[in-house]
């Protein structure tokens, strides 16, 4: 490889993108230069680099988003070139100019490519004219409310609102009902326009249950263009991708042939160089063209490993000036790669982003079959100011099943503690039967996901608690001893078929017993968490209370007994404790089992925490947009009360019953913390 014609490079980001660019100029041999805010101080891409300048406050406005303050460094910092990697100025047409005509090199494609694709309007337009097919939908310029709900209503609901210039699932909201889509429409324009600086939105048709599928690609400044294969990334939450995988398991070699070529196409015909991302939804059997993320993407990891090429490295070397060095034919998986983002977020509470201080972490940076790309290390702190992403995780393998097998296993001994994350919630992923299978959505999360379901009790733990309890419950004393499944009464509610909601740690499941035939020890047994069934199968299930008067010496407990299909018959111990609580040692653990109010799905979509029914707590870190009642209105049920913003989302705080505003606490542009109490409510004199 010739040697690159510049020596020192700004990286225009931070955590661990910025990290990742790094490494690449440690390899190169090229100087490297980080910047860093006031919350960033220690931060680990600070202590990757190898000189650091300070660029400002904590708020990415005011340092990553300052395009003018990080050239002024580059220059007293005679660095030849800046890499913006993704997020922050990336996708800034001004910013890359700017970079330009400061004399340095800008590792990106050219600012006017970054204008087209950067605008989805445009972006569609380019596709429809090289024959690429987009989502059918409604790319105006007329943005009047009136024209949005005439085009929504020949779409067909549920519609998609998209912010044009929209980038992270940020100014997209789903609408579902006409009457719904006003509001829909003033809240992503108000999204777009915070973080974007441009209101226009698009509609699109929602699909169902579509697969996202990108293709990496790369040009070079002569006007060559080369794909790198597909990725799939259809596992996703609030529409931002978690799981990615390349190549995906769903594509033909003929399907493949025509998305890819697709992607080219349309690379071409905006005059792209450099990396570059062609994103699709994909959805029985047809692909729609999304848009063209115009930079490296979070998920480069996954092409790097299963094609085994670096894609930092590729940008340099365009950025220089240099001819693509590689033929299309050249490009050859040689694996299947995957990658989990780990997050510092809340699974059980619709994935918010959480923050503090990461007081353990184990990473296996030692595994050379285990890649980590990582943006911070232990000790350091997850602030609210930007992306909780702590490490991204990559396995690879020959074969799918042996990347995600070694996924499972590399999940398995994580260690994070101080913060919550979604940790536990990868590992239910990568363990998931229709994962494992290839058969994912962008839906998957939204169907298979309930909170805690990640978290199973052994299923015998199940159905022993769940019979002790069912088999008790309507002879009122739970103190009484239990029941033998020979009781009359049992026998009689058998037949009936029994079920109930049962919590266990903190998680529920719903389990059924129903007789089948004439043997009294035989069930039908259904064990369900959310959707997802753990159990259904007939059983041979006892109860055996211990024996009256039994020695206490040599005495053999009260035990239920649970033979499940193709296992050993288990004896597990139960006892009643507090609070109509049953207790079940299982492989010498006890577990706690109680009857629970049926699982509520709201749970996880609710976006207001009430510490009591009137004082509304903020539900993540973050500042407060717009503020939308005062002091003494009066408010009816569900009606918007506070809108936060944080990292990447808004977030609306409704009233949970009709009332008065007894008080306001906080006022636009204010910071708050999780539990921060908001609003203050009072009922109404009737209630
Ligand atoms: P991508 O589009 O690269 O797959 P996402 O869709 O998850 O990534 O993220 C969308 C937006 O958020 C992009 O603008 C991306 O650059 C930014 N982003 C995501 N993760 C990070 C991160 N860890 N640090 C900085 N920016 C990020
Ligand atoms: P962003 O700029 O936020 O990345 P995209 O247009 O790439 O926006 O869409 C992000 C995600 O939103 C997709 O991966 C997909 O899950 C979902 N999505 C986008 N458009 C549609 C659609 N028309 N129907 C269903 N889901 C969609
Ligand atoms: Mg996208």
């Amino acid at each position: 490889m010739p040697s690159l014609p510049f020596h020192k490079l700004l990286i225009a980001n931070r955590g661990e993108i910025a990290v990742r660019i790094a490494r690449a100029c440690r390899e190169l041999d090229i100087t490297s230069v980080a910047v860093y805010s006031e919350a960033d101080r220690d931060a680990l891409h600070v202590r990757a680099c190898d000189e650091a300048y300070f660029i400002g406050p904590s708020s990415a406005k005011e340092s990553y988003l300052r395009g003018d303050v990080i050239i002024e460094v580059a220059r007293q910092a005679a660095c030849d070139a800046i890499h913006p990697g993704f997020g922050f100025l990336a996708e800034n047409a001004g910013f890359a100019r700017a970079v330009i005509e400061a004399g340095l090199t800008w590792v990106g494609p050219s600012p006017e490519a970054i204008t087209i694709m950067g605008s989805k309007i445009e972006a569609k337009k380019i596709a429809q004219r090289v024959g690429v097919p987009v989502v059918p939908g409604y790319f105006g310029e007329d943005q009047s409310p009136d024209k949005l709900a005439v085009e929504a209503g020949k779409i067909g609901y549920p519609v998609l609102i998209k912010a044009s210039a929209g980038g992270g699932g940020k100014g997209m909201r789903v609408v579902e009902r006409p009457e719904d889509l006003r509001e829909g429409v003033a809240a992503a324009q108000r999204e777009a326009l915070a973080a974007f600086g441009d209101a226009s939105v698009m509609l699109e048709k929602y699909l169902n249950e579509p697969r996202h599928i990108e293709v990496q690609v790369l040009g070079d400044a002569q006007g060559h263009v080369i794909h790198l294969g597909e990725r799939e990334c259809s596992i996703q939450r609030r529409h931002q991708k978690v799981m990615e995988e390349s190549p995906s398991p769903i594509l033909t070699p003929e399907m493949r042939e025509r998305l890819t070529r697709s992607a080219v196409s349309l690379a071409k015909a905006a005059g792209y160089s450099n990396a570059g991302t062609v994103e699709f939804i994909y959805q029985d059997g047809e692909f729609y063209f999304l848009e063209m993320n115009t930079r490296l993407q979070v998920e480069h990891t996954v092409t790097e490993e299963a094609l085994d090429v670096d894609l930092v490295e590729a940008q340099l070397r365009i950025a220089a000036g240099e001819t693509l060095w590689i033929e299309q034919d050249e490009i050859e998986f040689v694996g299947h790669a995957i990658e989990v983002r780990l997050y510092a977020e809340d699974p059980e509470r619709g994935f918010l982003p959480s923050t503090g201080k990461i007081t353990a972490l184990s990473l296996p940076f030692d595994d050379p079959d285990v890649r980590i790309d990582a943006g911070v290390s232990q000790g350091d702190l997850i602030t609210p100011f930007y992306d909780p992403m702590i490490a991204k995780i990559i396995t690879s393998g020959e074969t799918r099943s042996e990347a995600l097998r070694h996924m499972r296993e590399v999940l398995g001994g994580l260690q994070v503690e101080g913060v919550r994350t979604n940790l536990d919630f990868l590992r239910w992923l990568v363990s998931h039967a229709q994962v494992d299978m290839g058969n994912l959505s962008t839906g998957f999360i939204d169907k298979y996901y309930r909170p805690g379901a990640f978290l199973f009790a052994p299923v015998p733990v199940t159905v022993a608690g769940a019979a002790v309890l069912l088999l008790s419950e309507d002879y009122g004393e739970p103190a009484a001893p239990p029941l033998s499944v020979w009781s009359a009464n049992a026998w009689r509610l058998a037949l009936q078929g029994l079920s109930g909601d049962f919590l266990i740690e903190g998680h529920t499941y719903n389990v059924s017993l129903s007789r089948t035939g004439d043997d009294p020890v035989m069930w039908q047994t259904k064990v369900q968490q959310g959707e997802n069934v753990l159990l259904d199968a007939q059983i041979c299930l006892k109860l055996r209370p211990q024996p009256e008067g039994a020695a206490t010496f040599d005495r053999v407990p009260s035990v239920v007994q649970v033979e499940l299909p193709d296992a050993p018959l288990y004896s597990l111990e139960y006892g009643w404790g507090a609070d109509d609580r049953v207790s079940i040692t299982w492989d010498r653990r006890e577990y706690l089992v109680q009857s629970a109010p049926p699982l509520s799905t709201e749970r996880m979509n609710t976006n207001v925490h009430l510490s009591d029914d009137n004082s509304l707590e903020s539900p993540m870190p973050g500042k407060v947009l717009k503020v939308l009642v005062a002091s003494g209105d009066s408010v009816e049920e569900e009606q918007p009360l506070v809108i936060i913003e944080a990292m990447k989302m808004e977030f609306t705080v409704r009233a949970p019953h009709s009332g008065t505003v007894a008080a306001v606490k906080y006022k636009e542009g204010d910071q708050v913390a999780v539990g921060d109490i908001l609003v203050e409510l009072n009922k109404p004199a009737s209630q």
